[in-house]
């Protein structure tokens, strides 16, 4: 798995390759098993039940990443955050941003399209409970460190949501950049900011779970003040 992540000439051919992963048994097995079983409102669609690549183009400025796909989102979808309440919240705050050419995001044929803005997470399939083990993060690591290495010539910032997405970031540093990362780590906040030399700045921000979302921890004026600020760091009219 680490040689063809290694080998993936573009995103397309890495969307691909990430998408016939089968490296970690615990989350084949429950990827799988969700797909067969469904939720109610969704027993006459056919789940995705797969890992779940990037979305975004190729000359991205701006990444997010966050945690895994959801079960019944984009596991259900095969489109990253799309089709539940995290992605309502995150593709409306892109389209304030003017990152997104629409504020919803459903199905993986609805003609959303992003600008200057890649979207990917640290493990690629489902986790049981939204937790992966600390083995499946770094068994799925390389498809992530490919991912940005094949953006690196335009990428300035990294928004990571959640406390997860935050230190999967610093293994790239020293991955893809071949830099050291800081000791000790910088600590994950709402509004937390580190910057290093010739390396994409990083922004933390709560994730945008519904947990978050719907007590007001995360508020769509919090994550515009985020989505400005990447933007400004990022030179993105
Ligand atoms: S979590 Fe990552 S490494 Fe594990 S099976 Fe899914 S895509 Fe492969």
């Amino acid at each position: 798995m680490v040689a063809r992540a290694a080998r993936a000439a573009d995103l397309a051919d890495l969307d691909g390759a990430v998408s016939d992963c089968f490296a970690c048994p615990r989350l084949v097995a429950w990827r799988e098993e969700v797909a067969r079983v469904k939720r109610a409102a969704f027993r006459d669609q056919d789940y995705w039940g797969r890992p779940v690549p990037g979305l975004g183009p190729q000359d991205a400025r701006i990444a997010i990443l966050g945690l895994a796909p959801a079960a019944h989102g984009g596991n259900r979808t095969g489109r990253i955050f799309t089709g539940d309440r995290s992605g309502d919240v995150l593709f409306a705050a892109l389209h304030r941003a003017g990152l997104a050419n629409q504020p919803t995001s459903v199905s993986a044929d609805d003609g959303l399209t992003l600008r200057d803005t890649r979207i990917f997470a640290a493990v690629r399939c489902a986790p049981p409970d939204n937790k992966p083990t600390p083995a499946e993060r770094d068994t799925c690591a390389p498809w992530l460190h490919r991912e940005v290495e094949l953006i690196r010539p335009t990428l300035r910032v990294v928004v990571a949501l959640g406390a997860f997405a935050w230190a999967a970031w610093w293994p790239v540093l020293r991955q893809v950049y071949g830099q050291r990362p800081p000791t000790p780590r910088p600590v994950f906040g709402h509004g937390a900011h580190w910057s290093g030399e010739s390396v994409p700045a990083l922004l933390g921000c709560y994730h945008v779970s519904q947990q978050n979302t719907f007590t007001g921890r995360l508020t769509p004026a919090m994550l515009d003040d985020v989505f400005t600020r990447a933007k400004d760091l990022a030179g993105v009219d």
